[in-house]
């Protein structure tokens, strides 16, 4: 069989000498012969076929191991490995989309008109917040939105806690988007985290700000799946066939000498470090926010409230009005009345949210702010 110098395969194959010097140095096409003493490569006509085949999966973007796979298959295997690898590289590209949609949403803080997930669930959702009956200023805000329900009760004096928890719900609020459902608990980490810098950024610019915190315990949807994070004494409730579960934690001296054993639950609201928040959203460099991954179901009502209201109202009172108040609104105004029976004597916010597979869906947000 006469061979082909490389000049004569180049020009055959419609590919470079170069080329052809790095699919050799790669692997991907052996040269029939090199000449031991010229190192001169030679081609076999043959080879033309598979020469073009690699060319062509280079421009493909296939890794350099599958194609020195692939180029040496019978033609319909190798037709079979490439449906299979594009099949995959789609996957990865959809994928990839729905996290650079998200993105471009989330740091433009525009949002995105991404179309509905089918399997999305739907949250129908009602925010109130009052400022109570002994307070001066309301420190609390709250953001509910299709995506996203947050509530963050802020403290310091000269209203700086009502700085620190505004800054902290403007934070969070990009997040009311499609984030895709591997993402959830890494976008709600990033936002917690730029919200913290935020309260540092302000706390340098201003030292009157100094000492100013907020709590946050905020909820994130995508699909079914729910993340929540939480940081301080607000908190958030899940009623599930009619039972009401706490699903945070109080992140205060009370609670912790409460799981130590240390004081009875009677003891609870006479002690004197009653108020004592152990970690809070400060702009301190460590913070360690509560983050877990919940699975949602239609029928879930779920409440995130600030301590005006749990401080108060006792559970039992609570999980009344969330079985038997259908509607939202009236169930949030209830509580909020629940606390102001009580002598409201903190701040007072709640948000009641309803999930169901319903096509309903509201246009923006409801941004609340003392
Ligand atoms: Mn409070």
């Amino acid at each position: 069989m006469e061979l082909m110098t490389s000049g004569e395969f180049a020009r055959a194959s419609g590919l470079s000498r170069k080329a052809l010097r790095l699919y050799d140095e790669l692997g991907l096409l052996t040269p029939a012969q090199v000449d031991p003493a010229s190192q001169y490569r030679f081609y076999a006509p043959a080879q033309l076929e598979q020469a073009r085949l690699v060319a062509w999966l280079r421009r493909l973007g296939m890794p350099l191991a599958t194609i020195r796979t692939v180029s040496t298959m019978p033609p319909d295997q190798a037709a079979g490995a490439l449906a299979a690898y594009w099949e995959r590289i789609e996957a990865e590209t959809a994928a990839r989309r729905e996290l650079a949609t998200f993105l471009i949403g989330y740091l433009s803080g525009k949002g995105t008109g991404m179309p509905e997930n089918p399997t999305t669930l739907t949250v129908r959702y009602a925010v109130q917040s009052d400022i109570g009956l002994q307070r001066a200023d309301n420190e609390d805000a709250a953001y509910a939105g299709a995506r996203l329900l947050a509530v963050a009760d802020g403290m310091g004096g000269h209203a700086a806690g009502e700085v620190a928890s505004a800054a902290v719900i403007d934070a969070l609020r990009p997040l009311d988007t499609e984030v895709p459902e591997g993402e959830l608990l890494n976008a709600l980490d990033h936002a917690v985290r730029r919200a913290n810098a935020n309260l540092r950024d302000q706390v340098q610019a201003n030292p009157a700000l100094s000492g100013m915190g907020t709590t946050l315990t905020a909820l994130l949807w995508s699909g079914s799946q729910l993340a929540l994070v939480h940081i301080g004494d607000s908190r958030a409730y899940l009623v599930r066939d009619g039972e009401l579960f706490q699903i945070t934690h109080d992140h205060t001296v009370v609670q912790s000498l409460l799981d130590d054993g240390k004081i009875t639950p009677a003891e609870v609201a006479s002690h004197p470090q009653a108020m004592l928040l152990l970690r809070a959203l400060s702009g301190e460099t460590a913070f360690e926010p509560d983050l877990q991954l919940r699975q949602a179901r239609p029928g879930d009502r779920y409440l995130l409230c600030s301590d005006g209201l749990h401080r108060v109202a006792d559970a039992a009172a609570i999980a009344r009005v969330l079985r038997t108040v259908a509607d939202p609104d009236e169930a949030a105004r209830d509580l909020v009345a629940l606390a102001m029976e009580a002598g409201a004597p903190d701040n007072i916010t709640c948000i009641v949210a309803d999930v169901s597979t319903a096509r309903e869906r509201r246009a923006g947000g409801i941004s609340v702010r003392g």
